[in-house]
């Protein structure tokens, strides 16, 4: 997971006096009857348009595990549509129903990360009350409610980026944390018991290590042009696992000790 900068403007959709009266007539009613209902004031936020905006804000990459749109899994009943991510509320409109069309509670989400989420939102503040927002600041309201209600979840385009970086990963490409909030978040979302996941970035580290491994050995300017290779793909926002990447760059030092460590044995 890593901070997102979300540079798009809500897109017209979310962005129009008919949207602005449907909203209207949600907070008139406190919410939403049923699922039925609920499902059908959502439709709006599934249109091309929106589902475009979000998956190009996120390079086409899980907002929670930076999975891409490409390794979805075909959906079983409609083996033949293109697999696609589901546009997750962050904060559950089941609760923050006035917050359906906010384009800051808008966030594209994997089917695995979507079920681990479900509604859960759990805040050691105050909870933010309904309110009638229409305009820009329908779409701006997420920087106040974090600082009032402190919600245990990270979000990837509020919560500051020194706070990503206390996640932690090992070698076999499993996550962790100290820090309360991104424990919660790992664990609500089952960041740390994905085996796909784990694999994917596991690879990412292994591969680096045996091309790096034999180059150091065998020519030193090879070895720094694969580091600064490995750095540069740490960098690319369309890359996965992009968290992970750079975790590794920051302790390469350390997780490349058994490569120095074997050489200094064979020259001594
Ligand atoms: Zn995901």
């Amino acid at each position: 997971m890593i901070r997102i900068q979300k540079t798009t403007p809500p897109p017209s959709t979310l962005n129009n006096e008919r949207t602005y009266e449907q909203l209207q007539i949600i907070l008139d009613k406190n919410g939403f009857d049923n699922d039925k209902e609920k499902d059908n004031y959502r439709k709006l936020c599934r249109s091309d348009r929106i589902y475009n905006a979000l998956c190009e804000t996120y390079h086409h990459k899980c907002a929670f595990c930076e999975r891409k749109q490409s390794r979805l899994l075909p959906n079983a009943k409609a083996p033949e549509r293109k697999p696609r991510f589901t546009i997750e509320h962050y904060r559950p409109i089941k609760s923050y129903y006035w917050l359906i069309y906010s384009w800051d509670n808008l966030l594209p989400v994997c089917a695995a990360c979507n079920g681990n989420k479900g509604n859960a939102f759990a805040i050691s503040g105050t909870a933010a009350l309904p309110e009638a927002v229409a305009g820009e600041q329908l779409h701006t309201l997420a920087p106040h409610y974090h600082e009032q209600e402190k919600p245990k979840m990270l979000h990837p385009e509020i919560d500051e980026e020194h706070i990503f970086e206390q996640i932690q990963y090992t070698q076999r490409g499993t996550m962790f944390a100290h820090d309360e909030r991104c424990k919660y978040t790992i664990e609500q979302l089952q960041l740390h018991s994905s085996k796909d996941i784990d694999t994917m970035r596991k690879k990412i580290w292994e591969d680096f290590y045996e091309r790096a491994g034999s180059l150091f050995l065998t020519s030193l300017a090879e070895f720094e042009a694969e580091v600064a290779v490995f750095v540069a793909n740490a960098y690319m926002p369309e890359n996965e696992f992009i968290g992970f990447r750079r975790f590794v760059i920051q302790h390469m030092h350390e997780w490349l000790h058994n490569i120095t460590s074997e050489s200094d044995q064979a020259t001594n």
